[in-house]
């Protein structure tokens, strides 16, 4: 049990509870519920399971009871008979964007929609238009939604098959039959999203090991299992394979299964040239070949591999066949910047706007990393929905800061703003404001729809602001939910070089924002990158090792990135004038 089921199961209760038509206080505490577990400072499951959640505040007596059954056993049967009172694909209509409980309850009720199929027959025949509260439009967007969905449902966020990949990861380096164990595929290669996970293992008894594979509790099916391969689908729905191989072809398979095909196919051609034939199983020399290269006896790793082809070892991030099979020729590849190069972090949020934890809590949690400073950037005035911070309680949010500074020995925290970007590109708060701040993050929140030039000139506006440090979030994508809006990326980032303005890499797993395939241009124009959690609770702040991943991915080496810096050199930097950065 995970304190994210344990919440989800509780999210779920409220939706159901709302497509019954049930008291809304009862739907709220639920709601609640999921929010007080996901935010509590301390062992939460450990607790429910426990029976000892009393005195907990948001969390009643009815929620106590259902909480310590659901971690105890693992299921809950108040949930269990909710769910059993609708289609089971109902639910699925949730994930659609626009479609709320009052929309579902009516296509439910009037249409008789049990699910995804139902409702896409029911657009394309007319009839969802015809419900009061509908409407031509409306009906349009469903559609698009379902196409949407329809396009991903093959696709997971890699920040959300992490934990999941590392559980599979554990539990394979236990099996006694087990010597070598590693994620190959585009999640090794860190992809924002992937399709299917593929594992590989050394093992002398590979018949046995792939049918252990397809009991691991996460299984919910086996599609196949043979004499080396297995493939089973996880209860989540993605695809999962196992292949076992000897340990003598482990490091090949591994560069093998690691893609991507383009890197591979070029890796391929090398080796022919120099007269030798690669594959999953290793080098083998091509007949009548006038060329001879001399190969190792043994190859015990990848970086070996590489070394018979004349080339340096490359990170599997970089394998995307862009330039990085000539950096490596040249032995000009970047030393890719770690998770341990890390001091600190920008663009964090707090209680005060839309976060789940107060300043204090934050802090806590940026010590407990080991990271040196975080700078706070709560949303500005004009995000009322996120409850953004206007002047007044933004000065006492810097003082509160300020307080807090002159308390630590060890640790600084920033004071900043997320300023929003308003449609014209001016700020969301005065100059004089923000000359108040150490630092300011600028970010679009509204008007998506702008054209291209529009938006560009927009944003590009923004940055020209002398007290704007860096660019939030470039594209408002969600992916897998929202696509990018439209912006000119080469135009934004000659901007930021020339203004030199720090662009962020928003490492919240649905943004990654910019996106890896422009930070090498970023970086050879000049411009500093800063990985940004965009944290709204404790546990935000761990996306930066997904931010790292990409980063990586993205060719940047610790001196690219902005905290990477000590909190003496970010001083420094934050107390000169952009001009003279
Ligand atoms: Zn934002
Ligand atoms: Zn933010």
């Amino acid at each position: 049990m995970t304190r994210e089921k344990l919440a989800a199961v509780l999210e779920e209760i409220a939706l159901l509870l709302e497509l019954k038509d049930e008291n809304p206080f009862k739907v709220r505490a639920y709601r609640h519920g999921a929010e007080t577990v996901m935010a509590y400072d301390g062992d939460i499951v450990k607790l429910a399971e426990d029976n000892e959640l009393e005195g907990i505040k948001g969390i009643g007596e009815a929620l106590r009871d259902k909480l310590h059954e659901l971690a105890s056993t693992g299921a809950l049967k108040f949930h269990q008979n909710l769910r059993a009172e609708f289609p089971e694909g109902l639910l699925g209509l949730f994930d659609l964007q626009g479609l709320g409980p009052k929309k579902v309850k009516a296509l439910h009720r009037e249409l008789g929609v049990g699910g995804v199929a139902d409702l896409k027959a029911a657009c394309e025949a007319g009839k969802v238009a015809g419900l009061p509260g509908f409407g031509v439009k409306t009906q349009a967007a469903i559609l698009e939604a379902i196409a949407v969905r329809e396009k991903f449902a093959d696709s997971f966020l890699l920040g959300s098959v992490t934990p999941l990949v590392s559980e599979i990861l554990d539990t394979l380096r236990m099996h006694p039959e087990i010597s070598l164990v590693a994620v190959a595929g585009s999640f090794r290669r860190a992809k924002e999203v992937v399709h299917d996970l593929d594992f590989l293992v050394a093992t002398k008894e590979p018949k046995l090991v792939c049918e252990d594979f397809t009991t691991l509790a996460e299984v919910e099916s086996v599609i196949a299992c043979g004499e080396t391969k297995a493939s089973v689908r996880l209860k989540n729905g993605i695809q999962c394979d196992l292949r076992a191989v000897s340990n003598k072809q482990f490091p090949f398979a591994l560069q093998y299964f690691s893609g991507s095909k383009e890197h591979n196919v070029a890796l391929r051609g090398i080796a022919l040239k120099k007269g030798l034939s690669l594959n999953e199983y290793g080098y083998t020399a091509v007949e009548g070949s006038a060329r001879k290269t001399d190969v190792p006896d043994e190859i015990h790793d990848e970086r070996e591999i590489y070394k018979v082809l004349g080339l340096s070892f490359i990170e599997p991030e970089l394998r995307e066949n862009r330039g990085e099979i000539e950096a490596a020729a040249e032995h000009k590849l970047p030393r890719l910047i770690e998770l341990a190069n890390l001091r600190g972090t920008f663009h964090n949020h707090t209680t005060a706007s839309d976060g789940h934890h107060t300043l204090e809590e934050m802090t806590e949690e940026a010590m407990e990393l080991g990271l040196e400073y975080l700078g706070i950037s709560d949303h500005s005035k004009s995000m009322v929905v996120a409850n953004g911070l206007d002047e007044e309680r933004l000065a006492a949010q810097v003082a509160q800061i300020r307080k807090l500074n002159r308390e630590f020995s060890h640790f600084r925290l920033f004071a900043g703003t997320e300023v929003d970007i308003l449609k014209d590109g001016t700020l969301d708060f005065d100059d004089g404001v923000l000359a108040s701040l150490d630092y300011c993050v600028a970010s679009v929140h509204t008007s998506f729809h702008l054209p291209e030039k529009e938006m560009t000139r927009r944003i590009c506006r923004a940055m020209e602001n002398p007290h704007v440090t860096m660019l939030g979030h470039l594209t408002g994508r969600l992916l897998l939910k929202r696509e990018a809006y439209a912006v000119d990326h080469a135009m934004v980032i000659d901007c930021a070089a020339e203004t030199r303005t720090i662009i962020e890499l928003n490492c919240n797993p649905q943004r990654l924002d910019m996106d890896w395939r422009w930070w090498k241009r970023a970086k050879d124009k000049g411009v500093l990158c800063s990985i940004n959690p965009d944290a709204h609770s404790r546990e935000g702040l761990h996306y930066l090792g997904l931010g790292v991943r990409m980063a990586r991915k993205g060719w940047l080496a610790k001196a690219d990135v902005l905290n990477a810096r000590k909190t003496a050199e970010i001083e420094a930097f934050l107390k000169k004038s952009k001009a003279m950065r």
